[in-house]
């Protein structure tokens, strides 16, 4: 994993480049990603697939859903007769219990998101998944009395984030027969990362089987992009969706803490691990010190 000074390295590099590039400008191996894009865009199958995006907001999932964004632009300009019939759901889990900086910027964002895909006449549609009551986590603690989280009993992520969203998902088969879900992870996050897309490739093919569920398969565009490249885009190039991305750029910089989420969607049975994160829970007990949420504070108050 990198380290945070290092994180910071990144950014501060891509943060001097040139910030008005236009699509056409976008280095090659990104271009590379948004042709394969569309070319999975124009797959024949015999559901339309839809794609799921699981988006938290952060910078990983951000690149993501900007790069199918431009990716779904690129077809309407080639093709401005062209009827988009996949649909593209970005599915945000809200635990109920986020941190309060990040809520609110996640909610910002989702919002303009909707307006935007609507605006552009885009088959994008913004979906907010939660908790069933009985397993938020002040129903679990003090209705269950279950204690709060730690390393050896960690109801939480399954409960209050795999399971809404595994929900969705599945409803989301049912309904059209088959999806892909796109995840936002990338080889060089960390060891355990790398594995864990590994594990379930099939060389040569894009697209993975998932492993626990039927007819569902994974897709993980960028993840052979470097954290530099990651921060590139999200500083170099506007959003496509309208939103000012240097405010996700200063909420990374607020925050010292290990670069790591809890999942929403699960990929293989060993990926539920969980850990400290700018974008976790305020009520998180995993972990001693929220370096994160301290140094978020910390800049508040210095401002
Ligand atoms: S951030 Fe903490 S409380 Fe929230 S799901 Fe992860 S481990 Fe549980």
């Amino acid at each position: 994993m990198m380290s945070n000074s290092s994180n910071k390295d990144a950014l501060n590099v891509v943060l001097k480049k040139d910030k008005k590039l236009n699509m056409q400008k976008l280095p090659d191996r990104i271009l590379q990603i948004i042709d394969e894009l569309i070319d999975q865009y124009y797959e024949d199958d015999r559901y339309n697939r839809p794609w799921i995006i699981g988006f938290s907001g952060g910078k990983d999932s951000t690149v993501l859903l900007t790069l199918v964004w431009l990716a779904l632009i690129k077809i309407k300009e080639d093709n401005p007769n062209a009827e988009l019939k996949r649909q593209v759901y970005v599915v945000c889990n809200d635990t109920m219990v986020e941190n309060p900086v990040i809520e609110e910027y996640v909610t910002t964002v989702l919002q303009t998101i909707q307006k935007a895909a609507k605006e552009q006449q885009l088959p994008i549609i913004v979906k907010t998944t939660t908790p069933q009551i009985e397993d938020t986590f002040w129903c679990c603690v003090i209705g269950k009395g279950y204690p709060v989280p730690n390393n050896s009993f960690r109801f939480c992520t399954e409960r209050m984030k795999i399971k809404p969203t595994s929900t969705f998902i599945a409803n989301q088969i049912t309904a059209d027969g088959e999806a892909i879900i796109f995840i936002g992870t990338r080889l060089a996050e960390s060891q355990q990362r790398a594995k864990s897309i590994q594990k379930n490739e099939t060389k040569g093919h894009r697209l993975a089987k998932h492993p626990l569920n039927p007819n569902t398969y994974i897709y993980a565009p960028i993840k052979e992009l470097m954290l530099e490249e990651v921060w590139y885009i999200i500083n170099a190039f506007p959003s496509p969706w309208g939103f000012d991305n240097q405010i996700l750029f200063k909420i990374y910089m607020d925050a010292s803490a290990d670069d790591y989420e809890c999942p929403t969607i699960v990929t293989n049975d060993s990926h539920r691990s969980c850990g400290q994160s700018r974008f976790g829970c305020w009520i998180c007990t995993v972990v001693k010190e929220d370096k994160s949420q301290n140094n978020i504070l910390y800049n508040k108050l210095a401002a």
